[in-house]
């Protein structure tokens, strides 16, 4: 086994010597040049919270907003509201906050539904924008649920749904090709594709692009306008904070706006909302993905929780967000090899998002273990520790912490009681 974490050697003078590791990551921190956003979340006190890749922490500035739009908007100002503080137009002012955090200029994002609708919406769009065309790609290995609708659009529409890894893109682009399908990062290795890459070579074969953004937006920076993406979707309860259940987005680039045929159509996306025909006519911009009535409560916490990325340069964050992977991968070269624990994650920074996956034995026990001692990650079948790194909020301590953990369970081998076996409904 390798060495403990928590030996120290004694030092020139008879002290202690720091940790070695644990000073790199306290020089780290005091260079840190984005450590004042961390204050615009609520921590809890105790935990080193490292599942914001799933479900981020809560901002500050949303119980102020929330109970706002509780009390005053809806308890005094009733449905004058729709109009005296235009909540009907928040799915478009929070499209264009989230625009600004994907490179996409204005009018090009809609806020609403959950990402499953969203990716629905644009798959059918994309192969509709390619009417003869006769196979649909997607990533074998990328969220279920792209997976199924994929498969769904493509009976919906009689398309052949083609499974394929990203770097395998080339081989299987041909004029049949109407759209290519894939995540920015792999939800479970936490790879990063060459977007700008994957869009340019399925354009070249006439393809349409739709690209997932969910473990991307908010953890580095997505440059859509520039790559000329055609369509995009993403959640916002991830790396954006946005709380449970918060409404996704629809990126539809502004080429597309006018002739794509959008399947969901809803009166809110109609050219007249309150003209009330019994026909539908789409709006003639970005208006025409919206589909019914916003979650008006959940858009309102989201708004308020991007504001925690006021003033943050998003290649900083990218930087930042590279330092603690590295810092993970070093801790798990140098202190967790002994264990049978492998870093699954892509080693070179071009390649990788803002998460570590470590693969081990029994990784789902050594998860609830790490849990019950206060550090908060995530199991992903059949064997990985899915460790996710937001550079929001996290220190460099903090992963040094959160590893330490790690390496203190795996040596003292009390992930093996029974209690750690025991499978909540939620994994
Ligand atoms: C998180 C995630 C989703 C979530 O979809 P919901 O409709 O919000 O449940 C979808 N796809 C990917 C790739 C994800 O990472």
């Amino acid at each position: 086994m390798t060495d403990s974490p928590t030996t120290v050697a004694p030092g020139a003078a008879g002290t202690i010597a720091e940790d070695p590791l644990l000073a790199a990551a306290r020089r780290a921190d005091a260079e840190d040049e984005l450590a004042f956003v961390r204050d615009r979340f609520e921590l809890p006190e105790g935990t080193v919270y490292l599942d914001g890749n799933s479900l981020g922490p809560l901002p500050r500035a949303v119980l102020p907003a929330v109970e706002d739009l509780v009390r005053r908007q809806w308890g005094q100002d009733l449905i004058t509201s729709w109009n005296v503080h235009d909540w009907w137009g928040l799915p478009r002012r929070v499209g264009d906050q989230l625009a600004g955090l994907m490179g996409a200029a204005e009018g090009q994002v809609i806020c609403g539904d959950s990402t499953s609708v969203q990716l629905f919406q644009a798959l059918v769009a994309a192969c509709r924008l390619r009417p003869g065309r006769s196979v649909l790609l997607t990533d074998g290995a990328s969220f279920p649920t792209d997976q199924y609708l994929a498969d769904s659009v493509g009976r919906l529409l009689g398309l052949q749904v083609v499974r394929l890894h990203p770097s395998e893109l080339a081989l299987h682009l041909d004029e049949r090709v109407a759209a290519v399908s894939f995540s920015l990062v792999d939800y479970r290795t936490g790879e990063l594709f060459d977007a700008a890459e994957l869009t340019r070579a399925a354009h070249e074969a006439g393809a349409v692009m739709v690209w997932d953004l969910c473990h991307a937006v908010g953890a580095l920076p997505v440059a859509l306008d520039e790559i000329e993406a055609d369509l995009a979707v993403g959640c916002t309860y991830k790396y954006l904070n946005g709380g449970p259940g918060s409404p996704a987005f629809l990126y539809l680039a502004h080429r597309h706006q006018q002739q794509v045929e959008l399947p969901l159509t809803g009166w809110n996306g109609h050219r007249e909302p309150f003209g009330l025909n019994g026909s539908y006519v789409p709006a003639d911009s970005i208006e025409r993905a919206r589909i019914g009535t916003p979650t008006l409560l959940s858009m309102a916490a989201l708004q308020a929780a991007l504001s925690a990325f006021d003033g943050v340069d998003l290649d900083r964050l990218r930087a930042k967000s590279l330092a603690l992977t590295q810092q993970v991968i070093d801790f798990a070269d140098q202190r967790l090899a002994g264990f049978g624990v492998e870093v699954a994650t892509p080693r070179r920074p071009e390649l990788r998002g803002s998460q570590v996956s470590l693969r081990m034995p029994d990784a789902y026990q050594v998860c609830q273990a790490l849990i019950e001692r206060g550090v908060i990650g995530d199991f992903r079948a059949p064997d990985l520790l899915r460790l996710g790194f937001p550079p929001m909020y996290l220190s460099h301590a903090d992963v040094h912490r959160g590893m330490t953990t790690l390496a203190e369970i795996l040596a003292d081998g009390s992930y093996h009681e029974p209690r750690f076996a025991r499978r909540a409904a939620v994994t």
